[in-house]
């Protein structure tokens, strides 16, 4: 049905009592229970079913969903459109609502209690008992880092938002300032990230007014509120200023106002946007100094604080790497009160796939150790012992079937890890964990700069200051030879050896008191390897960090560990100190071992 056909219908419907169902009661229904949920638990987006609206693409059945399901015949109704409520899609949908709802309409905001909106917040100041409808384009705001929709909801769950700071902070690298233009993430009450999809940036801190905020999204069928009086915060670095839009010196060529937002017209000329508010000023029927109040001046764009940019100014800038210590010098205390160990591991036992009729892969069974700060322990053994099945384990990137693993840094070891909810060892892995991978890429995300992949960590950490992330990162990847001229390039243009550099910068970024090295060598050519082998000796050496060091090469835990496991088809079957294993092998197996690396 076309959509002027369909209001015809419905204004001919409504001269008698019968309304065609537009949204019917059960659609509703769902609609006004997920607001509900949404205005409980602000800026969550509430997920709702519902039939499709037959509407026409572009009319943003999500507000119109919306204005039906909460609107009433007691409301007046202002829908704008593009900042006008005159335009052809405006005065339709106000013919819809009106014709649906038996209620008022309105151009002036003043006396609307109900303002469907599409891509704007009225100039006028909104009060208290006025609802907001705004239709949304994109109603996740991780939906451009992020393709997965199960992936998006984890994060939300865990308010792990710790790549959306690193977009930030590779948009300041790349142009000094922060991209995001219409949709600009906002924090709500300190939890849920938000896309308040289209408003300008300029509209976002109108956000947190007297009025009721509900955005939807039709199509995604996703509704998510901003109640009164909620904390509505712009996302941005601790030193980096968010700006709104604003052209210096900007007015608009109509009213004269230079304190509202102006869209540019063809010819270079400034006008309101908000066409109602604009006519008002011209007739002498507005607050100025109640709307100077609410513009946000304060957020106007200062060049003089804008974030230095280029990596090549910032590291010509000795000020800024000076005074940053490697290690954070932190009093935690890595081990369990009356013990040695920083890492325990008792019985870590894993089989894959065993299911009815099979009985799996045993990988892992019975394996126990632990290590204690400024120790490194190696686990040597063939390819397929079973050697990364125990590091995954611990890391959690792979489930245990038996075992017990327990951190002196977590609960003073009093708690088995492998018991925790994923979410909780996730964040383990943020601070107390950290693993280097044989496989770059496994660590690391190519798309992004070796600076990124840092501030990535610094970030989940909680690490809000740009300058600090900056100067943190380049005093790791400076350290572990990284040319600070490459600190801004993506890490895929870097060789083997220089991922691994920066995979190992990675991992000691929040100074872990564990960390686990997998075979951190193995894809690397001879010299290059024996280069990372150095720095990884010198970087042990110099901080008190429990290490587990994962090989099948006897040369690399002969040179970075002072006690080793052996590990034969899941087991482990010998160990000792690591010169005394090298010197004077007992089992076969490890005698071979040591064979192949005497060469
Ligand atoms: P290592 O790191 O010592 O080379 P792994 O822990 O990778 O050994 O593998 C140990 C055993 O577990 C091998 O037999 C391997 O084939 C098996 N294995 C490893 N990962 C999986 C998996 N995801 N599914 C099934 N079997 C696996
Ligand atoms: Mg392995």
């Amino acid at each position: 049905m076309s959509t002027a056909a369909l209001i015809d219908e419905i204004d001919a419907a409504t001269e008698g009592r019968d309304r065609p169902a537009v949204l019917d009661e059960q659609g509703k229904r769902e609609v006004r229970r997920a607001t509900l949920t949404a205005v409980a638990v602000p800026g969550y987006q509430v997920p709702f079913g519902s039939r499709e609206m037959p509407v026409a693409r572009g009319w943003g059945s999500g507000g119109l969903q919306v204005t039906l399901a909460v609107g009433g015949p007691d409301d007046v109704v202002k829908v704008i459109d593009q900042g006008d409520e005159e335009s052809v899609n405006a005065v339709n949908l106000r013919r819809l609502i009106r014709g649906t709802l038996g209620c008022g309409g309105t151009a002036d905001t003043r006396d609307a209690t109900i303002v469907q909106s599409r891509h704007r917040i009225p100039e006028d100041r909104m009060r208290t008992g006025q609802t907001l409808v705004l239709q949304v384009p994109v109603s996740e705001p991780l939906r451009g880092i992020e393709k997965s929709v199960t992936e998006c909801r984890r994060m939300h769950a865990e308010a792990d938002y710790s790549r959306m700071w690193v977009g930030m902070y590779e948009d300041l690298v790349t142009g000094g300032v922060i991209n995001q233009g219409a949709g600009y993430p906002v924090m709500v009450e300190g939890r849920y990230l938000m896309a308040p999809s289209p408003i300008p940036r300029w509209d976002v801190p109108r956000l947190g007014g007297d009025q009721l905020t509900i955005l939807c999204h039709g199509r995604d069928k996703k509704v998510y509120a901003v109640p009164p009086h909620t904390t509505v915060e712009p996302v941005t670095f601790d030193d980096v200023p968010f700006e709104v839009e604003r052209t210096p010196g900007s007015a608009c060529g109509l009213c004269g106002s230079a304190d509202t937002y102006l869209v540019q017209t063809s010819d270079g000329k400034f006008l309101c946007s908000d066409v109602e508010w604009c006519a008002r000023v011209r007739s002498g029927d507005v607050d100025p100094a109640d709307h100077a109040e609410l513009a946000p001046t304060r957020y106007y764009p200062d060049p003089t604080q804008r974030v230095r940019a280029r990596a090549e100014d910032f590291v010509s800038d000795p000020g800024l790497l000076a005074g940053h210590a490697l290690t954070d010098g932190s009093t935690r205390t890595a081990t369990a009160p009356g013990e040695e160990w920083a890492l325990k591991v008792t019985d870590l036992g894993k089989t894959y796939g065993a299911r009815r009729g099979s009985t799996g892969v045993v990988a892992a069974t019975g394996v126990s150790f632990d290590v204690a700060p400024a120790e490194a322990l190696g686990i040597i053994g063939e390819s397929g012992s079973g050697k990364s099945t125990v590091m995954r384990c611990i890391i959690g990137d792979e489930e245990a079937t038996t075992g017990d693993v327990r951190l002196g840094g977590y609960d003073e070891g009093r708690s088995n890890v492998l018991d925790l909810s994923l979410s909780r060892r996730r964040a383990l892995r943020v601070g107390l964990l950290s693993v280097v991978y044989q496989d770059p890429a496994a660590g690391l995300d190519l798309r992004i700069s070796a600076g990124g992949n840092i501030a990535d960590r610094l970030t989940a950490a909680g690490w809000r200051s740009y300058h600090d992330i900056r100067r943190r990162a380049a005093a790791l990847l400076d350290r572990v030879e990284v040319p600070l001229n490459r600190m801004d390039d993506v890490v895929g243009q870097f060789s083997g050896g220089m991922r691994q550099r920066v995979q190992i910068a990675k991992a000691l970024a929040t100074d872990p008191d564990v960390l686990l090295l997998d075979e951190p060598t193995t894809g690397l050519d001879a010299s290059v390897a024996a280069g990372v082998l150095d720095l990884l000796r010198e970087l042990l050496a110099e901080r008190s960090i429990a290490v587990v060091v994962v090989s099948h090469d006897f040369g690399v835990i002969r040179t970075l560990t002072d006690r080793a496991v052996v590990m034969h088809r899941g087991r482990v079957i010998e160990q000792g100190l690591t010169d005394q294993l090298f010197a004077d092998p007992h089992e076969a197996y490890t005698q071979r071992l040591v064979a192949a690396a005497r060469g």
